[in-house]
């Protein structure tokens, strides 16, 4: 087992990590940027070390100052986290060259599942069905416009290297699809550095469910079960629940093992998503993360399993040591996302708590690294707490989850909790009745 480990993430991921190692009783260095001196994970933290200025340019994806800090304090190995450098396949590289393990996949498998088209076409050759579109990069507009008529219209316009929904353009018919394609291409090109795009059907009321795998290196897989993440804003999650109300068992079952199955093939290592998008009964693989999710919560609520104990574990070369009819689900389970913004106009609210009150009780799990008097950097992403119940039933967790948000207390800025206790409180909500779109069509975005 390691003795030392250095994470190099911030915010309440860092602290997630830095908990889980305590109970292993591995050592941790935190790294953190000027503007993260006061952080809770640093204040908890064995060792800390400061690796830059704010801009996380220079701090939380400065691979260079990251492993100065891993050689100084002696550590065995380098947790990514989620965000910054976790799904950069040259950092792992970089990470294992200089004598250090990588707590995640390997290299290869990063950059395999990094890049969409090469995922698609990977997990398209083990049988996993694919959303239909283009079966390649669409390097030009008079390629978009063949495969716009080959799929039929809606399509969507995906950056290949995309991630955190940018890059993402639909054409609702031919006359949009110059724009969008471009648009795409842009946002591309500025976010990632790199335009290359592909293109899918764009699905009309799909559900989000994707599917928590781990596996170690000597072939063995297993699944978590899946989660349903189909409350969204543009694109990304905001409450998530495990299991989802719209599958049956055998629904359950047929992706899950199919899921399992699939990164045994290929030989994957470590705790890995499969993302898929589900409409009138099918499955269409979109994407696989290649890392921790924010959302893992959930699925170690309803399994008792400490996700990020495994993938430390599997780190080191040893074997799972159980099969896929140890895992057992109990109960159900849902996450609020709290953000530090204003909940309805989304303007980012950084600056100083005054008054904080977690809620607490049976079934309640906030991960967060707020404190009393903290204050909340302006540079980096606005995530501030991970509110989870659990409960026996789908209905005691949502009874749960609104008392728990009526208990919060994060005074001094702005929060999203009263979006989430909007939603909470509608009819489709509890009735487990609602697709990709349903969130945004509530907020009047989208018709
Ligand atoms: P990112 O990596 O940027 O998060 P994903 O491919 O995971 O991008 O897609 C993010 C979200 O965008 C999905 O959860 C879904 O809501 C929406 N989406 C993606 N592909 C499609 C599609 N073909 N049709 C409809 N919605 C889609």
């Amino acid at each position: 087992m390691f003795e030392k480990v250095l994470i190099a993430n911030r915010g309440e991921i860092a602290l997630r990590i830095h908990r889980a190692c305590r109970e292993m009783g591995i050592q941790t260095v935190a790294v953190h940027s000027t503007a993260d001196a006061d952080a809770m994970h640093v204040r908890l933290a064995d060792e800390s070390v400061c690796i830059g200025p704010a801009s996380a340019r220079e701090s939380y994806l400065n691979i260079p100052a990251i492993l100065s800090a891993a050689s100084i304090t002696g550590a065995d190995a380098i947790h990514p986290g989620i965000g910054f450098l976790s799904e950069n396949a040259q950092f792992a590289e970089m990470v294992e060259e200089h004598g250090f393990t990588f707590i995640g996949p390997t290299a290869e498998h990063i950059r395999i599942m990094g890049d969409k088209v090469t995922a698609k076409k990977t997990v398209m050759e083990q049988g996993l069905p694919v959303v239909p579109g283009s079966d390649g990069p669409v390097p030009t507009l008079e390629e978009a416009e063949k495969i716009g008529r080959e799929t039929g219209y809606p399509i969507l316009i995906k950056a290949a290297a995309g991630g955190g929904g940018k890059g993402m353009k639909v054409a609702r018919n031919p006359d949009q699809l110059k724009e969008a394609y471009q648009l795409a291409r842009g946002e591309a090109r500025a976010a990632f550095g790199n335009d290359e795009v592909y293109i899918e059907k764009y699905l009309g009321k799909p559900r989000h469910i994707e599917i928590q795998l781990l596996g170690d290196e000597h072939g063995n897989c297993v699944h978590f079960g899946e989660r349903d993440c189909s409350v969204q804003r543009r694109h990304q999650k905001v409450i998530e629940e495990a299991p989802s109300p719209a599958l049956n068992a055998e629904q359950r079952a047929f992706i899950g093992d199919l899921a399992a199955r699939t990164a045994a093939a290929i030989g994957y290592r470590g705790v890995g998503t499969m993302e898929f998008l589900f409409e009138d009964g099918q499955f269409y693989f979109i994407e696989m993360n290649t890392r921790l999710q924010v959302e893992h919560t959930i699925t170690e609520m309803i399994t008792g399993i400490d996700l990020v104990r495994e993938q430390i574990r599997v780190a080191t070369g040893a074997p799972l040591g159980y099969g896929q009819a140890d895992i057992r689900f109990q109960g159900h389970s849902i996450e609020c996302r709290v953000n530090a913004e204003h909940p309805e106009t989304f303007i980012p609210s950084p600056g100083k708590i005054d008054g904080y009150h977690a809620p607490g009780g049976l079934g309640v799990r906030v991960d967060s690294a707020l404190y009393d008097g903290y204050r909340i950097p302006p540079h980096y992403d606005s995530l501030i707490a991970k509110l989870v119940v659990h409960g026996t039933t789908r209905n005691e967790c949502l009874m749960r989850l609104r008392r728990t948000i009526e208990e919060y207390v994060i005074g001094g800025v702005d929060t999203t909790l009263p979006l989430h206790q909007r939603i909470i409180a509608q009819q489709a909500f509890i009735d487990g009745n609602y697709d990709i779109h349903w969130l945004e069509q509530l907020m009047g975005m989208k018709k």
